[in-house]
């Protein structure tokens, strides 16, 4: 998963950019990177491993000049993680420097890098979007956005997408509009960005956000919306909602912590916990859950777990440290809280279960003499095919256990999802506008063979150590 800001018409664009990255940041923490495109529509880049604050110092961006700009930060979740990876890529192209930086997973990549290395492609990262760079390239259409619109119809899957030509900006959303893509004003330029947290950390005002299908050029003052990319169904990723957008964002048109409310009423009213003292939440993607249970249940809520907010991803965790140390470096119950009481606990989401199940112990020693452990969404069956780094479906714990099987292994009193019913009420609209493929297996695109067998998601695309 990753986050992606681009900026164009304001003096300095770098600066806005850094800003804009640095609130996306929860979505992609591996590594950042930034194109800045000056005047003359000379094109510099800057890349690295690591958070937004670590790859761009003050002297970093002095040394990026221009109005026009585009940054990305990125999880992987096709290719390794490797400065090769990191995105925006750049490249030479005939219409002058083209950057692309892509939040999404395609689909349909292996195949066609093997076609294009079979007809003389040379890669330089084992990234999935670079296929579209080489796409682009190889069109024979004569005009730039023909050549975009060329590419992206070979392309499958998801793709929210900022590209430079030049120093012309293309905000792009795949037909089925998994990832969101919101359209802001700065003083007379403007701003994209993977969600509204975004454009208010620098000012902008929010314009619209951009629908499935919209391909934009933004150039100088103008914004043009392009013909439409092919219609397809709807499919909004719900996990967007659920877990990984802020909550003080605006995603889909809807507000996402609105939407985790909504989560949490549902989830008392299907699973509720009579008797139960308190509820609190698993800091922090599921505190508006728990704030919603308890409103619908009148559960007192509680902080009861205190989250240390600098656990990095680069954090050296010692060695052989088992997972219930892991935890404790992240998380520790208050125990004033916890000391003889029947408690509910909200999490958004369990993945493979070992965090929780140490929790669970956390809580435990703290002296909650029961714990009802509750989920704002469905058991998660499947791997995501379409950007959220998920593991493989063997690694998930639902996709072999039953509930009971998962409360045994979890160690709780009670155990309850939220239905998938549940969950799209909560969403609100319309339902099958929504893609729910991790939770319910409806994958809204064909998945080659290898990747529903799990061969790719382990393994890098590429031979090559990139
Ligand atoms: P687990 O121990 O694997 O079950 O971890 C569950 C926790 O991971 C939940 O509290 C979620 O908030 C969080 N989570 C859900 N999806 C992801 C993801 N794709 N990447 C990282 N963390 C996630």
């Amino acid at each position: 998963m990753c986050g992606i800001d681009g900026v164009t018409g304001v003096p300095d664009a770098a600066r806005v950019a850094y800003l804009g990255l640095y609130s996306l940041q929860h979505r992609g923490q591996e590594s950042a990177g930034m194109v800045v495109v000056n005047g003359e529509g000379v094109a510099r880049s800057h890349r690295g491993m690591g958070l937004v604050s670590d790859v761009f110092s003050e002297r970093v961006l002095s040394e990026l000049p221009g109005d026009v700009a585009i940054g990305h930060a990125r999880y992987s979740t096709a290719g390794t993680s490797v400065l090769a990876n990191a995105q925006p890529m750049l490249a030479g192209y005939r219409e002058g420097p083209l950057a692309l930086a892509h939040n999404g997973n395609l689909t349909n990549a292996v195949q066609l890098r093997s076609d294009l290395v079979a007809k003389g492609s040379i890669f330089q990262s084992s990234s999935d979007s670079e296929v579209l760079v080489h796409l682009i390239a190889r069109s024979e259409a004569r005009e730039p956005e023909d050549q975009l619109l060329d590419a992206l119809e070979r392309v499958e899957g998801a793709y929210s997408l900022l590209i430079t030509v030049g120093r012309t900006l293309y905000a792009i959303v795949d037909p089925r509009g998994f990832r969101p893509l919101v359209l802001g004003r700065l003083g007379r330029g403007w701003v994209v960005a993977s969600e509204t947290c975004a454009l208010d950390i620098t000012g902008a005002t929010l314009v619209r956000e951009l629908e499935p299908g919209d391909f934009v050029r933004i150039h100088g003052a103008d914004v043009d919306s392009l013909p439409r990319l092919a219609r397809r169904p709807h499919r909004r990723c719900v996990f967007e909602l659920v877990y990984f957008s802020r909550p003080d964002s605006t995603v889909f048109h809807r507000s996402v912590d609105g939407v985790r409310r909504a989560l949490g009423r549902e989830l008392a009213r299907e699973h509720p916990a009579p008797g139960a003292d308190c509820v609190f939440s698993v800091p922090d993607s599921s505190n508006a859950m728990a704030l919603g249970f308890s409103e619908q249940s009148g559960v007192k809520l509680e902080h009861a777990l205190i989250r240390n907010h600098y656990v990095g991803r680069t954090f050296i965790h010692p060695a052989q440290a088992d997972r219930m140390a892991k935890v404790k470096i992240k998380f520790n119950p208050v125990r004033g809280v916890l000391a003889g009481k029947k408690v509910v606990v909200v999490d958004d989401s369990i993945v493979r279960g070992t965090t929780s199940r140490a929790l669970v112990q956390l809580i435990r020693q703290a002296g909650a003499t029961e714990v009802h452990f509750r989920v704002a969404s469905p058991p998660i069956t499947g791997p995501c095919y379409y950007g959220i780094d998920t593991p493989s479906k063997k690694e998930l714990i639902a996709s072999s256990n039953s509930v009971e099987q998962i409360r045994a292994h979890l160690g709780v009193d009670t155990l309850g999802y939220l239905s998938l019913d549940g969950m799209l009420r909560a969403a609100g609209g319309d339902p099958a506008d929504f893609c729910h493929s991790c939770f319910s297996g409806d994958y809204p695109t064909d998945i080659p063979e290898d990747d529903l067998a799990g061969a790719r998601h382990a393994a890098p695309l590429h031979p090559l150590a990139v």
